[in-house]
């Protein structure tokens, strides 16, 4: 960097932010320690964000929300083996909800490592991380630093995307070499995630699926709002009529009050769909694996997706229809004949029918939970709902068992990409990382609906969201428990469900705003007051411990032997 008689030399911590810069790299979400407190604190110096987090997991979890908000790989920054190793859930987790990231580690002395001679930090890192990611590369020389970067940012990008892993040795970090030979390693990526145009003919077989329908669906997955298609997708959604179903990351791909958006008869539009075409969403257990009774055994499906052996995962796909989403989306839009594919008014009034008659139950429910007193989760979620819809550009970001089921339903969404929640693998944890990542990438604010035991978590980096002062308000809906906080206990030490805290005193050691609320009323009008100071806060909404169900909407996932209690 410094222009002093050693201009001539250079080493692998400044070729390592010399390829990040190359690559458009803007922020590096991480936790400094032996060996890349240097590389942090060079990569400040030369104009990218740092984030230092508390914890390595979080710091991943942002990374991963940074590749999904933006399309370009997010850079996690790891110290050796236990930092590494913390920051591996996240990108095991990025990779199982196809985000783009990269994870470089620091690692210790290899000849220490590979005879296991006991190294500080010692761990083979890269054996570690290889299963739980999409790739996993070494640098062991300072001039493959380039070409490792360079790899890792293609292959997290491409087709389907993921986490990669790179280890970066201390003592490469170290390695002096000639500057301008240094130089000449590093490039950037041409066309980095190309676009992947579909078969005419497998465009052709979907539309000639569709054709015959009587009762066709679309369901929209995270897939479809990470491919930034957006109007390509509401082109075809709206030319052809077909009613849709959003999974929870797609939500506000087209408005949650779209007419043709049949979220509110969900579980028949299931049941009854005869042709359904998948869009950027898996047949997983989010989909009850495409199985009856959930689906109708004898429907039919289209699946769109980047990833070839996605198709026949769960079902047999009568129309599989591998490209990018927007590329697809163009081309059935391009070949279909204008009036090819219609929608039967009775297929419409059948959802209609039963949208109805659930949007008038739950209007009971939600105008009860209004003046509820203790609160429940549904009078803090609207309040929320009324707080967002003044502020579309607000980021939700959520997780929880009920926190979850129930904000999801009562929180409508607006514009693309602005949920972040638990995702493929419902995990805890992803909270305080996703809202940083959210809030820094986009510099709108942020609103993360927590549940309190899922804000345990990652809670600590309420220090970090203070220390950058981050627009994030973080609402606890506390109901000082795990799923409920009403379980007796049977010994003396409280029931392995039961939480009890005042998570708005937290926020305060860190010099953030806390507030305590009790009524709907007051989670609105503390929820504007910290939206519009743009200051960190955070809302422990207090919520009657016996309002939630035991593991939410998932119950039946746990095993059932011979019962504990009860
Ligand atoms: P959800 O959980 O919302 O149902 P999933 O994570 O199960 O969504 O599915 C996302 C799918 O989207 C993955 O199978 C992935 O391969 C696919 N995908 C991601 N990006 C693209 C893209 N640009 N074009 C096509 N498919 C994509």
């Amino acid at each position: 960097e410094d222009a002093d008689d050693s201009a001539a030399l250079t080493d692998g911590i400044h070729v390592v932010v010399d390829a990040l810069r190359t690559h458009g790299v803007e922020n590096i979400y991480g936790v400094v320690g032996i060996p890349i407190t240097d590389l942090a604190r060079l990569a400040q110096k030369s104009g990218i964000r740092f984030i230092g987090f508390r914890h390595e997991s979080d710091a991943g979890h942002a990374a991963a929300a940074a590749g999904f908000l933006t399309q370009r790989p997010g850079i996690c920054l790891t110290v050796s083996a236990p930092g590494f190793l913390n920051g591996l859930v996240a990108l095991a987790n990025a990779t199982t909800n196809c985000f783009p990231m990269v994870q470089i580690s620091g690692s210790s002395e290899r000849h220490l490592v590979d005879l296991q001679r006991g190294d500080y930090e010692e761990m083979d890192q890269l054996a570690a991380a290889r299963q739980f990611c999409k790739a996993a590369y070494r640098v062991s020389r300072a001039e493959d630093i380039g070409r490792g970067l360079a790899r890792a940012m293609r292959t997290a990008i491409s087709g389907r995307p993921g986490g990669v892993y790179l280890d970066i040795p201390a003592a490469v970090l170290g390695e002096v070499l000639d500057a301008e030979k240094a130089a000449a390693t590093v490039w950037p990526l041409v066309d980095p995630a190309p676009r992947q145009i579909p078969e005419a003919t497998a465009v052709d077989r979907a539309i000639d699926l569709l054709a015959t329908a009587e009762r066709p669906l679309v369901v929209l997955g995270k897939g479809a709002a990470y491919a930034q298609a957006d109007d390509a997708i509401r082109d075809f959604i709206e030319t052809t009529g077909v009613p849709y179903v959003p999974m929870s990351m797609a939500k506000g791909l087209l408005p949650d009050d779209h007419p043709q958006s049949a979220a509110t008869a969900r579980s028949l539009a299931l049941k009854r769909a005869d042709v359904v075409m998948l869009v950027g969403a898996r047949l997983n257990w989010l989909l009850g694996h495409g199985d009856a009774p959930q689906w109708s055994p004898d429907a039919k499906f289209i699946q769109v997706d980047i990833e070839a052996a996605e198709m026949d995962s769960n079902q047999p796909i009568a129309a599989p229809l591998v490209g990018d989403i927007g590329s697809v989306m163009d081309a059935l839009v391009e070949r279909s004949k204008p009036g090819q594919i219609t929608v039967a008014d009775q297929w419409r009034q059948e959802l209609a029918g039963k949208s109805q008659q659930n949007v008038a139950r739950m209007a009971k429910t939600l105008e009860a939970a209004k003046t509820a007193h203790p609160m429940k989760f549904l009078g803090a979620l609207q309040a929320i709902r009324d707080v967002l819809a003044e502020n579309p550009e607000a980021y939700i970001v959520n997780e929880g068992a009920n926190a979850l089921d129930k904000a999801r339903n009562t929180i409508g969404m607006q514009v693309p990409r602005h949920r972040l929640d638990s995702g493929t693998w419902g995990v805890m944890g992803i909270g305080m990382g996703y809202a940083i990542a959210a809030a820094v990438e986009t510099g709108k604010p942020v609103i993360a609906v927590e549940g309190d035991s899922a804000f345990g978590f990652s809670g600590i980096e309420l220090e970090t969201i203070c220390r950058y002062n981050l627009p994030i308000v973080t609402v606890v809906l506390n109901n000082s428990g795990v799923y409920r906080g009403d379980e007796a206990s049977t010994t003396s030490d409280p029931a392995p469900t039961l939480l009890k805290a005042r998570h708005d005193l937290m926020i305060q050691a860190f010099g953030g705003k806390g507030y305590q609320a009790t009524t709907p009323a007051e989670v609105e009008t503390m929820l504007r007051e910290a939206l519009a100071s743009g200051k960190p806060a955070l809302i422990d909404a207090v919520i009657d411990p016996s309002d939630g169900t035991e593991s939410g909407n998932i119950a039946h996932l746990n095993p059932k032997g011979i019962s504990v209690t009860k």
